[in-house]
């Protein structure tokens, strides 16, 4: 739930003064928010949220209602903040002023953590193991839960993708700098269905990425309701938390049921040159 820390990122000076372009963000706490809930309420399945620490300075009612849902609050950086711009002190200090956060408001450290923009820094990984981090889920390098591992230790990855992402579907808007044509929703839609069928035969990990703010809408919102009844109907399927599938794997490896891939990072310990021969 990025609400309107994008726009205030994005544009520092005049952010505050585009008021359609916030209304159309503000729609994810204030309208999207409460009906997904009530969905996942009713359904009686509990998901993850992450969201940007000021996010949740801003709208506190928004969290605390997640946290009654029995719903997990995930870290997304402070306000949105990109993980690449600064070096490990910089990323450090959003990282550890976060944490503050989400335990202040929620009563729980945060166990998970995606990157803004997904942009995993070479330092993302030694920082949240050093902070007691049990998941990643901002990278891409599998179709099932897999380990990253450092010198300082193991992370959980639960790895998603720009395909199950819903901005390239869904999102609009000249504020930000990003103009998809926009689909209708059985047809955005599609993708996330057809992605959910290849990871249901295979036995796949399935991690949309819906932002209240683009999916919450009403009709968007409609379409996500049919998936998820279709999903139940299919059958053998659990819906759960990220932090609950972290945990299950970690158990599952300790009890030697599943044997995780391991990836080692950084990749690369210097920028790759490629000389003329
Ligand atoms: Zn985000």
């Amino acid at each position: 739930m990025d609400a309107d820390s994008l726009i205030h990122l994005d544009h520092p000076r005049d952010g505050f003064n585009r008021v359609s372009g916030l209304s159309m963000l503000r729609y994810g706490p204030e309208i999207a928010l409460p009906r997904i809930l009530e969905t996942y309420k009713r359904l009686d399945i509990r998901q993850t949220f992450f969201v940007p620490a000021w996010c949740i300075e801003t709208y506190p009612h928004v969290v605390e209602a997640m946290v009654e849902g029995g719903h997990e609050v995930a870290h997304h950086g402070y306000i949105h903040e990109n993980p690449l711009a600064g070096g490990r002190e910089e990323q450090a200090y959003w990282l550890n002023r976060g944490i503050e956060i989400i335990e202040r408001f929620t009563g729980q450290r945060p166990r998970g953590w995606r990157a803004p923009l997904y942009n995993f820094s070479r330092h993302s990984a030694d920082l949240l193991i050093e902070a007691g981090f049990v998941y990643d889920a901002s990278l891409m390098g599998d179709d099932v839960p897999y380990i990253l591992k450092t010198d300082q230790g193991e992370l959980v990855e639960l790895p998603s993708h720009w395909g199950m992402d819903d901005w390239p579907q869904f999102v609009h808007t000249m504020d930000l700098d990003y103009m998809m044509p926009i689909n209708a929703p059985s047809r955005g839609m599609e993708v996330f269905r057809e992605e959910f069928e290849a990871m249901w035969e295979d036995g796949g990990l399935w991690v949309s990425v819906w932002h209240p703010f683009a999916t919450g809408r009403l009709a968007r919102w409609k379409q996500v309701e049919k998936l998820i009844a279709y999903m139940r109907e299919k059958g053998d399927v659990w819906f759960a938390t990220m932090e609950e599938i972290a945990k299950h794997i970690q158990a599952c490896r300790s009890q030697g049921t599943y044997t995780a891939r391991v990836d080692a990072l950084p990749y690369y310990a210097e920028p790759v040159f490629v000389k003329k021969a």
